[in-house]
């Protein structure tokens, strides 16, 4: 008996020990005029720091167009692969290894401007689900928002991609028993954020986890638009969030908590089906934001 009771006693740290971190690959390098990579990134990478469950590579698109010849990030070595990039069009031969790595189950996330990205690329498309600019229109898919108590597929002519003036919004949680979302409050306030609306794309397997108004009075499309979501494409689970506008000035979006959070969970998910993280006390709500910017070293 004696035996059994040690063995039980070293086994557990060992295999603690043992547990591997989520390989985790965040591309970035490359984004167009409107959005600052280097601030987006550092926050990315700062956030998923924080949870020693991950080990993230930083992986750089060129910056160059002719060098995207060369541009062949070994996907296979990662559990799960972080878009904060809008660059140039991928290689044939990259396109097709991301889309396997995903099919096998490779995890992704979208992260705002991701989803502007190669308007063209059919599967990047489903694996999006959804995207705005680039051109599109109807013949990328339907507009899909939420309206009623209902989740709307609109196939009405017109462009994709919408947005009103930087403002704090509201986030209101329409799947509270997701493992993203689990535990989170309800609704709480986003720090000033783009909030975009009128996205299209094919909307396959699309599963809704929060959206927000998009006020009309400032600018936005007057309707309940999506936040972020969820996307399976083969194995391969997608968490999509729209939320993350940065330049060189300011971070405010991923300055936020609640976006840190969603985050951090959605990448666990991503790369696991799971979230274990815990949901920290220090959150905002619905009518006050909370920042941080990693200048404490607490933090969260
Ligand atoms: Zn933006």
């Amino acid at each position: 008996m004696k035996l059994k009771i040690l063995l039980l006693i070293c086994i557990v740290p060992i295999w603690c020990l043992n547990a591997k971190p989520i390989k985790v690959m965040l591309l970035t390098g490359k984004t167009d005029r409107a959005h600052n990579w280097e601030v987006t990134s550092s926050y990315l990478k700062s956030t998923l720091d924080q949870h020693a469950i991950f080990a993230t590579d930083v992986v750089l698109v060129p910056t160059v167009e002719d060098s995207m010849k060369y541009f062949e990030p070994d996907f296979s070595k990662y559990k799960v692969v972080v878009l904060a990039q809008n660059g140039f069009e991928w290689s044939e031969k990259t396109k097709i290894a991301f889309v396997e790595f995903v099919k096998k189950g490779g995890g992704v996330v979208v992260i705002h401007e991701a989803n502007n990205s190669y308007p063209n690329w059919k599967e990047y498309n489903q694996i999006t689900g959804l995207g705005g600019w680039g051109g599109r229109n109807e013949k990328s898919g339907p507009y899909y928002y939420w309206k009623n108590g209902e989740y709307i597929t609109d196939n009405s002519p017109g462009a994709g991609g919408k947005h009103g003036k930087r403002v704090p919004y509201v986030i209101n949680v329409r799947d509270q028993e997701h493992p993203i979302t689990k535990g989170l409050p309800s609704k709480w306030l986003h720090q000033n954020d783009e909030l975009y609306g009128n996205l299209r794309g094919p909307a396959e397997n699309i599963h809704v986890l929060a959206t927000a108004y998009s006020d009309s009075t400032s600018g936005g499309t007057g309707k309940e638009e999506l936040v972020f979501f969820t996307v399976t494409y083969g194995k391969g689970r997608i968490y999509h969030t729209v939320m993350g506008h940065t330049n060189a000035k300011f971070a405010d979006s991923v300055q936020d908590v609640g976006f840190q959070v969603t985050f951090s969970r959605g990448t666990e998910w991503a790369a696991t089906g799971k979230v274990k993280q815990k949901v920290p006390t220090a959150f905002p709500t619905e009518t006050s934001v909370l920042l941080n910017d990693f200048s404490e070293k607490d933090g969260l």
